[in-house]
């Protein structure tokens, strides 16, 4: 990325924290999420700010582990450590929490989480089947909608929850759009650039500012692929990262890979392309929110046909030739589900995959780096 740009992202993401202190001071309400399926329209449409609240630092995991499991996923680990140390401003900026019962593990955090903020938890369905899933999943974001208007004294009307989708839909798109830039061959931008400005960005309160941003970024990218500047060659492999959401703090991964050699073109988690979806304006507009979130295919929901569905679209789109499939330490979903997605990828594609399974820590970052090239070179 030109300095200039990353510059700007840079300043945008620092004034977004003076610019919600004034926003706060002047009656807005911030409402933090931790997970894709929290329907984040009905936030936007109550004119609160969302605020995605994940843990992607290691710094606050050992506060964690003084009252959680040490054997726990980090992201939960680094979630909650934050929200004890109170070292996020963005933890500290929400009014109240919305929450999913995704996992065990995140799911027993928020019990404990309960002491530092309010956390409404959506119940979750860990199936996809409309029939079973849909009605008590529509009850929950009914009732999700019901707690934001209590909090932020606004009544969430229909015209309100079209203004949020038109934006959330644009934000998505745009979104898109920087990551498809890596579809090129060679692919102008790094994986680890896609992470920064994905994961910066999503923190910004202006949302209008986060396009603008994304919108220039494309732009800049695209003029360099049409000039043939590019980081890597037409035989740079290719590589799609899968599995486990990752951050500015947990890329260790994607940054050893293109250490390796490797261009890193895609993100088939929920940081990357699970997020990329477009809600539509018709019928009544929590259900149709309901059956959107429902349908995001996250190892959490069994079964999960959904992801191996996306995985064949991006391997196509993105002319992948390799997979790394990324699982943090006791993430039992994305962990069992490894076995699938290197069957799938074989049987379908005759694609090779590495499964790597770590934490936040640097401690086996050599470890990783040896697997890593080893992968690489057989590509
Ligand atoms: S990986 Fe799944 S459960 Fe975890 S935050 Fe993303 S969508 Fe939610
Ligand atoms: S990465 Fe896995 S264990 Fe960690 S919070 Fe997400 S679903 Fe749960």
């Amino acid at each position: 990325m030109s300095q200039d740009l990353m510059n700007t992202l840079q300043q945008a993401f620092e004034q977004n924290v003076i610019d919600i202190e004034n926003y706060k001071k002047d009656g807005r309400k911030a409402i933090g999420c931790y997970c894709l399926y929290s329907p984040v329209e009905l936030i936007v449409a109550a004119g609160a700010i969302p605020l995605p609240l994940c843990g992607t630092k290691n710094d606050p995991v050992a506060a964690a582990e003084e009252v959680l499991p040490r054997n726990l996923c980090p992201l939960i680990k680094s979630s909650y450590g934050f929200a004890a140390l109170n070292t996020c401003p963005f933890f500290r900026f929400s009014d109240m929490i919305v929450a999913d019962t995704t996992c065990d593990g995140k799911k027993k955090m928020f019990e404990l989480m309960q002491q530092y903020k309010k956390v409404h938890v959506l119940q979750l369905p860990q199936n996809q089947n409309v029939e079973k899933s849909l009605a008590p999943w529509l009850d929950e974001v009914r009732i999700m909608k019901e707690e934001i208007e209590a909090v932020t004294g606004v009544e969430i009307t229909t015209e309100r929850i079209d203004a949020a989708i038109d934006l959330l839909n644009r934000e998505r798109d745009a979104k898109k759009a920087v990551m498809d830039l890596a579809q090129i061959k060679p692919s102008p931008i790094k994986g680890s650039e896609l992470i920064n400005i994905l994961f910066k960005v999503g923190f910004l309160a202006d949302k209008e500012k986060g396009i603008g941003l994304m919108n220039t970024m494309v732009d800049h990218y695209k003029a360099l692929a049409e000039n043939g500047e590019s980081p890597y060659t037409a035989k740079t492999p290719r590589i799609l990262i899968s599995g486990v959401p990752m951050g500015v703090g947990s890329d260790k991964v994607a940054k050893i890979l293109e250490e390796s050699g490797a261009s890193v073109v895609g993100f088939e988690n929920c940081t990357g392309y699970k997020q990329v979806f477009t809600v539509e304006k018709e019928g009544d507009r929590l259900d149709v929110l309901a059956r959107q979130y429902l349908s995001i295919p996250c190892s959490v929901m069994s079964p999960n046909t959904g992801r191996l569905e996306l995985l064949d679209r991006m391997i196509r789109d993105f002319k992948v030739d390799g997979v790394v499939d990324l699982t943090w330490q006791a993430c039992h979903t994305y962990n069992v589900e490894s076995f699938s997605v290197e069957k799938h990828l074989k049987d379908a594609h005759g694609l090779p995959m590495l499964h790597l399974e770590t934490d936040y820590s640097d401690s086996d970052t050599e470890q990783l780096r040896v697997r890593i090239q080893a992968f690489i070179e057989m590509l």
